[in-house]
Parts: C-alpha cells; sequence; structure tokens
C-alpha cells in the first residue's frame, strides 16, 4: 500500500467538519473543550441552534456582551423579552440595575466585565429554563468560559448557580462565599431582577447584602490585578 493511501486512511479530518456542522442541530453530539476558537464561532451556532425547543421561537440567540479580556464573567439565568430582540444580555431592567451595581464600586459593564446567561435562547413567557434545555445549552457556556479564561466568576441567582456548579444550596445561604472551580473564584450573588423586587437598602437586605458583596468582588479583582 503507498504511503499516501495508508495517510488518507487515517485522515478523518472530513468526517470531524461534518460532525462539529451538527452540533447545532442535533444534541446528542457533544461539545468537547477546543471545539470553538472564538465567541463569534459560537455566537454563529448559536443562532442556529436547536438542541433543545428554545430554538424554535428565539428571534436571536444571546452571548454576551462587554469586554472579552475582562477578569470578571457574570453569568445570568436566561434572555428576555428585550434580550431576545437586541441579541444582548442584561438590557432590560434588571441590566440597567447591574450596570448601576457595577458602577457602584467603579467598575464598568464594557470594559471591566463580559456578561453572559447560562441559557443562549429566550424561554417563552420568562419562564425559568428546564433541566433538559440548561444541560442542551451547557456546552456553549463551559466553550465561553475557555475562551475568556475569566479569573472570576459571578453567578446571579440560583439558575446560574446550579447550572454552572450543579450546586443547588439557596443563594441566601450561599452568597458572597467565594467557591473554587476549575482553577477559578466564583461567587454566588443576588440575581439584580432579585433586587428590583426587594429594593429597601436597609441593613441585612439583599441590595445591602448585594453592596458588601460587590465590595469583596472589587477588593479580590484589585487583589489579581497587583499580582501581575
Ligand atoms: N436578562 C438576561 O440576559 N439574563 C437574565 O438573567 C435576566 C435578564
Amino acid at each position: 500500500m503507498s504511503s499516501d493511501l495508508q495517510l488518507s486512511l487515517f485522515d478523518n479530518s472530513q468526517n470531524t467538519s461534518f460532525v462539529t456542522d451538527s452540533i447545532p442541530t442535533n444534541v446528542k453530539i457533544p461539545i468537547p473543550p477546543g471545539t470553538y476558537q472564538n465567541i463569534q464561532q459560537i455566537t454563529e451556532h448559536c443562532n442556529r441552534c436547536h438542541r433543545c425547543e428554545l430554538g424554535n421561537s428565539r428571534t436571536h440567540a444571546v452571548i454576551g456582551r462587554g469586554n472579552p479580556q475582562a477578569k470578571i464573567l457574570i453569568v445570568g439565568e436566561a434572555p428576555g423579552q428585550n434580550e431576545d430582540e437586541t441579541g444582548l444580555p442584561f438590557v432590560g431592567r434588571s441590566g440597567q440595575l447591574l450596570d448601576k451595581i457595577l458602577e457602584s464600586v467603579g467598575l464598568s459593564a464594557e470594559t471591566d466585565v463580559f456578561i453572559a446567561n447560562v441559557i443562549k435562547c429566550r424561554p417563552p413567557n420568562n419562564r425559568p429554563p428546564t433541566v433538559k434545555e440548561i444541560e442542551a445549552c451547557k456546552p456553549y457556556l463551559l466553550e465561553q468560559i475557555r475562551i475568556l479564561d475569566p479569573k472570576i466568576i459571578l453567578l446571579t441567582g440560583a439558575t446560574a448557580l446550579k447550572g454552572l456548579l450543579s450546586d443547588k444550596r439557596p443563594i441566601s445561604k450561599i452568597r458572597g462565599q467565594w467557591i473554587e472551580w476549575e482553577n477559578r473564584l466564583c461567587m454566588p450573588i443576588f440575581h439584580p431582577s432579585y433586587l428590583l423586587r426587594n429594593p429597601s437598602r436597609e441593613p441585612e437586605t439583599p441590595k445591602w447584602f448585594m453592596w458588601q458583596d460587590m465590595q469583596v468582588i472589587k477588593a479580590k479583582l484589585d487583589e489579581l490585578k497587583e499580582q501581575l
């Protein structure tokens, strides 16, 4: 057998690209680490994804906004109506509050963080995502994290906490605590929409706890920057 023929027998590059192309249409196709080279490639797949039923009703998949070089990644739950229409996460009322919360400790939503969600497509009527939807979408989030390589991950609300870390503890019990995961520091924090429903700033209320947590996060970021 010629060496060319032997080599072609071992060449599975065409097969690999066929399998990669099937990722958005077949949830049974795994998405191994290293599948994507950049966020644009994830965006392209997510916008034609039907790994779960949410692909049938979305206008835009919502991948992220902010600075891809930032050390902080903020993970929310799922796009709402404004996000589905614009293709950007956290642009409704809770997004405006999130931006303000960041500003309160001198952080900019454009330069100091990248913002994404566990689920890339809007669930109908803003219902919480199902376990099946989270599992179908999770490999996209894991690839985002691998590519962005954040040092700090803020998990806003129970869906983000459960979705990424499979941690079912209530946010109210573990908010503000650092959890080490895959060589990164994760902190569960309240979801901004919870703060909109609980606007009091009195001590020991959700908004007050958020303010404490943000100061801890800012101090950790400054510490990490000094280490470089
Ligand atoms: N908008 C998002 O993008 N995510 C949320 O979790 C809430 C609102």
